[in-house]
């Protein structure tokens, strides 16, 4: 137990460090005189919201963090797991049913824990900075609809899951990893037309114009476009995006009403380019594959972990071990007392993962210059939605190889700019 909290006492120190070096780095930076290049390029006039707004995020993540903590090191320590496994086990019910009882309270305690920040951020910091256009009566539908959601995908999932721990012994993981494979699938497959839709209204993109050119953009890569939808993202917030989603022939991209109201058209077909370069250099498929790879290798050292009697003994749970073995209650005990572990560990493995998205962002974006033939289009896209969102144009570089999925702006004009002087002197 003392291993268990001192790993996420380590994790709290870390990332708390990592969060307030990233505001310091960006308050001296952005009160800094910028190179003569850049003072041309950016708008100046936004650093001190942009400043603010981050230190604002900044304080809402800490608040958030000691929580989180405080929440995860009281369920620990007060005895509460095992109570709450040996409440379930005196239930009438099946084992799995227990196991479910027990991961419903974890959830719903969780679920509470984060809800006073969540609602901070909605109606506070986002609302302050003009971001945030939510009212109470969509975020109260929202959250009602994503706890429908959690319970229709989660009960099923975290069911199957318990039930073959209790039938298959220590190779459960083996069909447990089939059959998250198959759900994921499903899941990514259904989502544009079964659970994207519950949030947001998709209507074709009104812009016949621009939808004319975004599929002449499809046909000249190749690239398999169902439709292109916009969707009334400006109901919850004004921050942009657009992606793309389906699968095969279904592939639609969804464009955010806001991204078109704040991006040129030739802005908006030099991002798609760079969404495009995902599917054409295979990021997607990678990216789905190493997934499939990393569950199947997770789900075996969570069956591992599962069949140590140390876990139930940390907890006070060794007698209910020993009377069931590990499955139902004791399972979903096992369950949680991994995940506590288990994230701490992450951010170990985050510089990886973040330095290979880094890296297809940089080949998305060398894509789409040679697709969407346009100098300027890209760099002038990426700039306004980062000056738009208000995203920190400074990370500190630790930062960055933690946190970051995308290079920072800077960085990335400065690729784009090598990149089209380097295809001028080609074509010269
Ligand atoms: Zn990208």
């Amino acid at each position: 137990m003392a291993l268990i909290i001192s790993l996420l006492l380590i994790d709290f120190a870390l990332t708390t460090a990592l969060s307030w070096l990233n505001l310091a780095y960006l308050k001296r930076r952005a009160a800094a005189p910028l190179p003569p290049e850049w003072a041309a390029l950016l708008d100046t006039s936004r650093f001190p919201q942009m400043v603010a707004y981050r230190e604002a995020h900044t304080w809402l993540a800490q608040g958030a963090r000691i929580t989180d903590l405080a929440v995860t090191v009281g369920i620990l320590l007060s005895g509460l797991l095992p109570a709450l496994a040996r409440w379930a086990a005196a239930l009438p019910a099946a084992r799995v049913v227990q196991g479910l009882a027990v991961l419903a309270v974890l959830g719903a305690i969780s679920y509470l824990a984060g809800l006073p920040w969540g609602l901070l951020s909605d109606f506070g910091v986002e609302r302050k900075f003009g971001f945030s256009t939510i009212t109470w009566k969509t975020w109260l539908s929202d959250q009602a609809k994503s706890l429908l959601l959690a319970l229709v995908l989660g009960v099923p999932l975290a069911g199957v899951l318990l039930f073959l721990i209790e039938r298959m012994g220590e190779t459960w993981w083996l069909p447990a990893w089939g059959f998250v494979t198959l759900f994921q699938l499903l899941v990514a497959y259904i989502a544009p037309v079964v659970i994207l839709p519950l949030f947001n209204k998709f209507e074709p993109l009104q812009d016949e114009a621009l939808r004319e050119d975004i599929f002449a953009l499809a046909r000249k890569a190749g690239f398999p476009l169902g439709g292109v939808f916009q969707i009334d993202a400006s109901l919850r917030s004004t921050h942009s995006n657009a992606y793309f989603t389906g699968f095969g022939k279904n592939r639609r991209i969804a464009l955010f009403d806001t991204l078109l109201e704040q991006l040129s058209p030739s802005q908006i077909l030099a991002v798609l380019a760079h969404e495009i370069g995902h599917w054409k250099k295979r990021h997607v498929l990678k990216g789905m594959v190493g997934g499939i790879l990393l569950s199947g290798l997770g789900l075996a050292v969570v069956a591992w972990v599962l069949a140590r009697p140390w876990l139930y003994t940390v907890v006070g749970l060794e007698d209910l071990y020993r009377a069931m073995g590990p499955v139902g209650p004791v399972a979903a005990v096992g369950l949680y007392l991994f995940g506590v572990v288990a994230s701490p560990l992450g951010l170990l493995l985050s510089p990886i993962a973040n330095g290979i998205s880094r890296r297809r962002e940089y080949e998305a974006d060398a894509y789409s210059l040679e697709l969407y033939d346009h100098p300027t289009a890209l760099e002038e896209g990426l700039i306004r939605l980062t000056e738009k969102n208000l995203s920190n144009l400074f990370p500190h570089p630790l930062a960055v190889i933690f946190y970051y999925s995308h290079p920072p702006l800077l960085r990335r004009v400065e690729a784009i700019r090598r990149r089209v002087a380097a295809q001028m002197g080609e074509g010269r």
